[in-house]
């Protein structure tokens, strides 16, 4: 379910948030609104031979702590106002763990599952083109998405660097490693998520071995989560794609569905499971929930029957206004995707620091300078929430917005 107003729920939620932080008007209106909005018309040759026009955007939502960063997303359902939510959301998680950078995000309407491999590298190399006036590596940072991956960040930093003379690596992390990328970049944000998701394990008291998992999205985030969770020694029930859900309560065979989804590319139909509506897996048992898929799958509609003890966010706002405070009503521990999702960034800035000093990191350093940065970022989220008495959200915005106010006042106002 797409929100055709998303940022609303951003707008709310800052308000929500400025009761705690009183901040000056001035710094709390700039807050409101993005700082630069791109709109891009693409031109794309089809393999037909017809030209079709793609709409494209690039949001800088605010970059008084460093250069934008942001993700890219393919999807026919991406607005502008889709890509302002998201690009508030990276605002206030670079500053929660802590990174030199400001917020953006970028998209193209379109549907990549009807595209061949040529015309969505041709749209790439258009939709780079024609914002390569505003991205760069001191500027703004790109990085995959849905429906984007590391061949799509190679045509970027190809097509940047072509108009440029000269490689660039640092305009676009999630890169090939042969081209500068980051080793356990691929991973970082389900390695991220399954960090701050047991430090919530341990604080709640549990024991992880044999906990029960469900996950929405069997993509980049979704099935490497799977993987990381299922060597752990928890049971992975219930997993959905975008055309089907499937539960099976004694635990999935993770290798065998990866072979199944990658021979028929859908989950449907695969038999050692009940074929379920994505609805009904929301609320069907489990201890830990993950929505690693769209925006709003959460939602009043389902959120009432969540029984998971934790929802932990690894798609960004996938979890309603109305439905967070259902699950908060309901004593459920949600860890929200600006803290949960954020070791895809963390390790994006790991590449770009790498990209600009021409020089990499052993994957054993990354993984453990990932890890203290998120525990270090769950344990401040979580003496705030206790502090304050609020919910892990509130308290992360607390802390993400708090942060970014800060460096906008002491910036100051110019002229
Ligand atoms: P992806 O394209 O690799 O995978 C998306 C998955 O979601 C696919 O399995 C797809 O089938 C499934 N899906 C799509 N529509 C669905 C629907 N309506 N119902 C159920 N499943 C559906 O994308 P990804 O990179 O794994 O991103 C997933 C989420 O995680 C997004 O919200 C994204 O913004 C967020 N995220 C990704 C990263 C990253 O590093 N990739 C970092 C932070 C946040």
């Amino acid at each position: 379910m797409t929100n055709n107003n998303s940022f609303q729920g951003v707008l709310d939620r800052l308000e929500a948030v400025n009761k705690h932080l009183n901040l000056p008007p001035a710094i709390y209106n700039r807050l409101r609104s993005p700082r630069r909005s791109l709109i891009v018309s693409l031109p794309v040759r089809m393999d037909n031979g017809e030209v079709k026009c793609f709409e494209g955007y690039r949001v800088h939502y605010n970059t008084a702590r460093g250069p934008a960063k942001g993700g890219i997303r393919y999807h026919q359902n991406v607005t502008l106002n889709e890509i302002i939510t998201l690009a508030a959301l990276m605002t206030w998680k670079c500053a929660i763990v802590d990174l030199p950078f400001g917020g953006a995000k970028g998209g193209v309407a379109c549907d990549t599952t009807k595209m061949s491999r040529d015309e969505i590298k041709r749209m790439t190399r258009r939709y780079t083109h024609e914002i390569a006036m505003f991205i760069g590596p001191e500027s703004d940072i790109l990085a995959p998405d849905m429906y984007t991956d590391e061949q799509i960040m190679a045509w970027i930093m190809d097509t940047y660097s072509t108009i440029k003379g000269y490689s660039v690596p640092g305009v676009v992390t999630g890169k090939p490693v042969c081209l500068g990328g980051s080793l356990g970049r691929k991973t970082a944000t389900s390695h991220g998520l399954v960090t701050v998701l047991l430090e919530a394990v341990k604080h709640l008291g549990l024991s992880y071995k044999d906990l029960a998992v469900s996950i929405i999205g069997f993509g980049n985030v979704g099935a490497t989560a799977a993987d990381i969770l299922h060597e752990k020694g928890m049971r992975i029930v219930g997993l959905a794609d975008s055309k089907a859900a499937i539960y099976n309560a004694k635990g999935l065979d993770i290798k065998s569905v990866k072979r199944y989804k990658a021979d028929k590319k859908s989950l449907a139909g695969f038999k050692d499971a009940e074929q379920v509506s994505l609805n009904e897996l929301v609320g069907l048992k489990c201890d830990i929930l993950i929505p690693a898929a769209m925006e709003g799958q959460i939602n009043s509609k389902n959120a009432k029957n969540v029984k998971a003890r934790i929802v932990a966010e690894g798609a960004n706002d996938p979890t309603t206004r109305e439905a967070d405070a259902i699950l908060n009503d309901k004593g459920v521990f949600v860890l929200p995707d600006i803290l949960a999702n954020a070791g895809g960034v963390v390790v994006s800035y790991f590449e770009w620091v790498q990209d600009i000093q021409r020089y990499f990191w052993h994957e054993d350093e990354i993984q453990k300078r990932l890890e203290n940065i998120m525990v270090k970022a769950f344990k401040h989220v979580l003496t705030i929430a206790q502090d304050k008495k609020v919910d892990m959200r509130t308290a992360a915005m607390i802390l993400g917005v708090g942060r970014v106010a800060e460096a906008s006042a002491v910036r100051g106002l110019y002229p």
